[in-house]
């Protein structure tokens, strides 16, 4: 006799799919079906009775004997396709490995080790650790979220391991957030040398089955921590004990395509369906996470200050406005020759790769511009091409003037590799490292600069906000920030708050040592009241000014916002579908909800297509969502030309 089963398929619609299914297939478990002229792998949701439609067609093969994802899992996976207003089909197809998604089975290829490094002596904690532990622990067994609120090396990395040995003590799970793993290799390898259990790294730059095998691992419960970029935060872990998202603030924790999820702010419900402690450790909090301090949805628990007497930089400011050159100011070079007389190291931050942004005529207006985006293009000098930063796009550099013949064209403006070069023409014979998405493409050559950096020999390091992470450079004594000003004349309001975290965590880089440190910032706007802030290590009290600033102006987190993004190849179809979704909204019966547009996206045209948007916000979220749903379930009244693709996006950051 054959079931109904209602099946999830990863496709971008809102409805499921009823099939015949003659063998038992559990709530969860992987099924193959005929989807069109194709197979694809779906999910079992449940069982019905009857089916609205006659001719169902019939299962072809149960892949999994028991549930792949569990009834827990699987809540939190709906809850996050409700929440977002995204098909559940490709929400859960998103939260599994490839293979697994292509229907392999669901076995562990190669179990990982448990290391057995002698460990490394635990620290003697300082009081504020200790008491961070504690009061975590408290919430052993219930929700309850904790900022913890560090500044740079103040050991916020010893009290999650020190929670976690406890807790593995306990048979529980732990699950650590991290932004980039390739960008903070360092957490793994202290994770590894500390915990006598199994730790899984699950990230980007693991192979198919090394992925699958982490999932596995986690869902048996064999790994007891799993550290992992944003996706982890969708891992079976059934024994889960305590949720971590270490670096809180940083922007990677938002996917910026297809599921427009946040793991920083689903690690919230994550938690609660599983009644446990969560942790949102960061020296610099987002806005959006003080206010939840404020609102006490999250009890923050500080740490105040490097443990072993390391001391915090001290920070200077220099005036560009009387420096002859762009981009190294006299003072930075002397400053520079200081500390590695010294043997020290120092490192220059400047947030633009390439050699120099702008290629231009020395007679008329023209100035070399993508073809396919509303962007300039940007010299690469090695490669002599200029190349555009949002498509790819690849040149070879005019000779003269295409609009006024001109042979006089020139370069203006930095990026990393014409630093690098002025670098070596000042310093010869100090070895510079420059670390940026062009030398870092290879797997291994960012680890490999690491290294070098880590023996701790004096050199020049120059590179993006690549650095800007968690590193713990023992001899790095100074630190000098180029071209920061593009952030303060931003129109994005949430420009300031972004500048003012990068300020703290690449300040935060130096001075890790017995040696106090020294951060020099370059700027045409000293008098910005940022610089004060930042200054006298008061990121808390700058943070709260903003906070005021977004309530009196009823921005985010004051208010919440949804972007309906909208874009094609043909200019008018974008804006012309936005104004019929306005007119739509406009027409549901509604309070609160504001809505502002369709305006062209910032960069309009890119890779040949125009880009519209069109904002929601209301200081009421469930208004806002109710309004969305509403709109979605009125969607086939309008009209969409083929030629417009579109998507929202709840809580935008960009
Ligand atoms: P954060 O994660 O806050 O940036 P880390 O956990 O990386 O800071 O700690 C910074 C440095 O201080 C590390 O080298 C760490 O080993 C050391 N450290 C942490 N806690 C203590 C302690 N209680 N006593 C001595 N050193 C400590
Ligand atoms: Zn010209
Ligand atoms: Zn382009």
């Amino acid at each position: 006799m054959s079931l109904i089963i209602e099946v999830a398929i990863p496709v971008p619609l809102f409805n499921t799919f009823d099939y015949l299914c003659s063998q038992k297939a559990s709530i969860g478990a992987r099924v193959k079906v005929p989807f069109g002229q194709k197979k694809v792998t779906g999910i079992v949701l449940s069982y019905k009775d009857k089916s609205k439609f006659d001719k169902l067609r019939s299962v072809e093969e149960v892949l999994d004997q028991e549930a792949l994802l569990s009834k827990e899992i699987l809540d939190f996976l709906f809850w996050s396709a409700s929440y977002y207003h995204h098909p559940i089909g490709e929400v859960l197809s998103n939260a599994i490995p490839k293979n697994l998604r292509i229907g392999k089975p669901a076995v562990i290829k190669k179990e990982t080790t448990i290391n057995d490094n002698s460990s490394t002596n635990p620290l003697k904690q300082t009081s504020e650790q200790k008491k961070a532990v504690v009061d975590v622990l408290k919430y052993e067994n219930s929700f309850h979220g904790f900022l913890l609120h560090g500044v740079t090396g103040s050991g916020k990395t010893e009290v999650y391991l020190s929670i976690t040995e406890w807790l593995l003590k306990k048979e529980k799970q732990v699950l650590v957030l991290v932004p980039e793993i390739g960008l903070t290799p360092q957490m793994i390898v202290r994770f590894e040398e500390r915990i006598k259990a199994k730790v899984v790294a699950v990230h980007s730059q693991l192979n198919e089955t090394q992925k699958q095998d982490a999932y596995l691992m986690a869902k048996s419960g064999e790994a007891k921590v799993i550290l992992g970029t944003r996706s982890a935060i969708f891992t079976p872990i059934p024994k889960l004990g305590l949720v971590i998202v270490d670096e809180e603030h940083d922007g990677s924790f938002k996917q910026q395509s297809n599921f427009r999820y946040s793991a920083r702010d689903l690690s919230f419900m994550r938690a609660k369906l599983a009644n446990i402690p969560l942790i949102l450790g960061t020296a610099t909090p987002s806005l959006e996470t003080l206010k939840n301090v404020v609102d006490q949805k999250l009890t923050r628990l500080v740490l105040s200050s490097r443990p072993g007497g390391a001391i915090l930089p001290e920070i200077n400011l220099i005036d560009m406005r009387s420096q002859a050159s762009e981009a190294l100011s006299i003072p930075l070079i002397s400053k520079m020759e200081h500390y590695l007389k010294e043997d020290k190291q120092v490192m220059l931050f400047i947030n633009r790769r390439g050699y120099a942004p702008v290629f231009y005529c020395t007679e008329c207006d023209w100035r070399a511009e993508c073809n396919n985006c509303d962007s300039t293009l940007v010299y690469h000098r090695n490669i002599n091409r200029l190349k555009c930063h949002h498509c790819g796009l690849e040149t070879v550099p005019e000779s003269s003037c295409p609009s006024c013949k001109n042979h006089d064209l020139k370069i203006l403006g930095y990026g990393t590799e014409r630093l690098e070069e002025n670098l070596e023409s000042f310093f010869p014979d100090t070895t510079v490292i420059r670390i940026d998405r062009d030398t870092t493409r290879r797997k291994k050559a960012f680890t490999t600069h690491l290294e070098k950096i880590n023996s701790g020999e004096s050199c020049i390091i120059v590179g993006t906000q690549m650095l800007a992470k968690g590193h713990d450079f023992s001899n790095l004594a100074f630190v000098g920030i180029l071209d920061v000003d593009v952030g303060l004349m931003s129109l994005d309001f949430r420009a300031t708050e972004h500048l003012a975290q990068l300020l703290v965590q690449v300040s935060g880089r130096c001075g890790r040592g017995k040696y106090k440190g020294e951060v020099n910032i370059q700027t045409r706007y000293p008098n910005h009241p940022i610089f004060n802030f930042i200054r006298d290590s008061q990121y808390t009290k700058y943070a709260n000014h903003l906070l005021t600033e977004r309530q009196d102006a009823q921005l985010p987190p004051y208010a919440h916002q949804a972007l309906i993004c909208a874009n094609s190849k043909n200019k008018d179809a974008p804006e012309k579908f936005l104004s019929e979704v306005a007119n739509l909204i406009n027409n549901i019966d509604m309070d609160s909800v504001e809505i502002w547009g369709p305006v062209p996206a910032v960069i309009e045209k890119k890779s040949n297509y125009y880009y519209f948007n069109l904002y929601l916000q209301s200081t009421n979220r469930n208004e806002l969502h109710r309004v969305i749903k509403t709109f979605y379930k009125h969607l086939e009244t309008i009209k969409i030309s083929s030629t417009v693709r579109w998507f929202i996006d709840i809580d935008p950051i960009e």
